[in-house]
């Protein structure tokens, strides 16, 4: 199969149309059987219930090429299941998850010139989503839904080398207790624009939410779970029911205690702690480990001895194992790589 004429290595984080796409309808409550379409354009209602009420949750996942030439995605079975714990959140009926995992088969397979050869360290970003399409006025949950799944090529998310970032302790919060910090909806990230934004004018480059409740505890950033490194070594990431179950995370874990021997905390992590760790990355699809150099709370910095230059050598360990087990480097644990072809 001839690949498009793309500059692999130059592509940002940004959306390009492709080939084809997935979309299912539900209506007189079921799901119609799903096609592949050109059609880039989503034909609803003004008055549809996503654009009324953001009724609406997704998924973010990526598909690759390994080194013995695969196309793969990683662990889209955690993804179907999460999509399916969002919707039933926001009153969505579930997209069945083995349908989830055709459609995202079939996306890939019919794009598959859009797939960035092993060692660009670009992907093809998939983008699954279900939202309210048909017209609500009073505030209930709309009865026609749309699950689409899009695809677009994304480039290396470390451009020019890893990069520590600078964040800061942000006075806005990102989830209530009980609310709707644990699942992937679009609303949670509403309403972070303009935290994230002020974060940006004021020189950082992410949030650090506390948790809500207390302003005791560390949570997330508005998209990416912590993971932190102890001075003797111990991986400790927070535990919160407010707080995105993060896939990278989970492996990360997986990884630090059956890979590398490493002992791991999954537990409440206090602020008051933070100050005394050793490392600290932030962890999601985009870039599976991110560096944080430096933590700002109100003026006071806390610099990580990892320092701003480079990834401190745990977090290293942990990103370089989990990059090899997806990209074919390294014996991955049963199911966690789907091929594709
Ligand atoms: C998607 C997301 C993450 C990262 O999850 P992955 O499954 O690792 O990509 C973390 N936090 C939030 C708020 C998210 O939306």
């Amino acid at each position: 199969m001839e690949k498009k004429n793309i500059d692999w290595s130059n592509l940002d984080f940004a959306y390009m149309p492709t080939d084809k796409r997935y979309v299912s309808n539900y209506k007189d409550s079921a799901w119609d059987e799903g096609t592949l379409t050109e059609d880039s354009t989503v034909h609803i209602n003004e008055c549809a219930g996503v654009l009324q009420y953001a009724q609406t949750v997704f998924e973010g996942l990526k598909a690759y090429t390994t080194e013995d030439g695969h196309i793969v995605t990683f662990r889209p079975d955690l993804n179907a299941e999460r999509l399916e714990n969002s919707a039933l959140r926001l009153e969505i009926p579930p997209f069945p998850k083995d349908r989830f995992i055709d459609a995202v088969t079939q996306v890939v397979s019919a794009n598959a010139a859009y797939v960035p050869p092993y060692g660009s360290g670009a992907s093809l970003y998939l983008r699954p989503y279900i939202f309210g399409s048909n017209a609500v006025i009073g505030v209930k949950p709309a009865d026609e839904y749309q699950f689409r799944l899009f695809c677009t090529p994304v480039g290396p998310y470390f451009k020019g080398g890893v990069k520590p970032i600078t964040i800061r302790v942000c006075d806005f919060d990102r989830a209530a207790p009980h609310g709707t910090g644990h699942i992937k909806a679009g609303l949670n990230y509403a309403m972070s624009l303009y935290a994230i934004m002020d974060a940006h004018r004021q020189g950082f480059d992410e949030n650090m939410y506390l948790d809500s409740a207390t302003r005791t505890k560390v949570e997330e950033t508005g998209g990416a779970n912590f993971l932190f490194v102890t001075k003797d070594n111990k991986v400790v990431t927070p535990k919160s029911d407010t707080i995105l179950p993060s896939i990278t995370r989970r492996s990360l874990i997986y990884v630090a205690k059956e890979y590398l021997g490493l002992e791991v905390e999954e537990r409440e992590v206090l602020f008051e702690e933070v100050k005394d760790f050793a490392e600290c990355g932030l962890c999601g699809t985009a870039a599976v480990i991110s560096p944080v150099g430096k933590i700002v709370d109100h003026g006071k910095e806390i610099c990580l001895p990892s320092g701003m230059s480079e990834m401190g050598p745990v977090t290293k360990k942990l990103y370089e194992t989990l990059t090899g087990i997806q990209q074919g480097r390294i014996q991955a644990p049963e199911g966690w790589i789907h091929v594709i072809q």
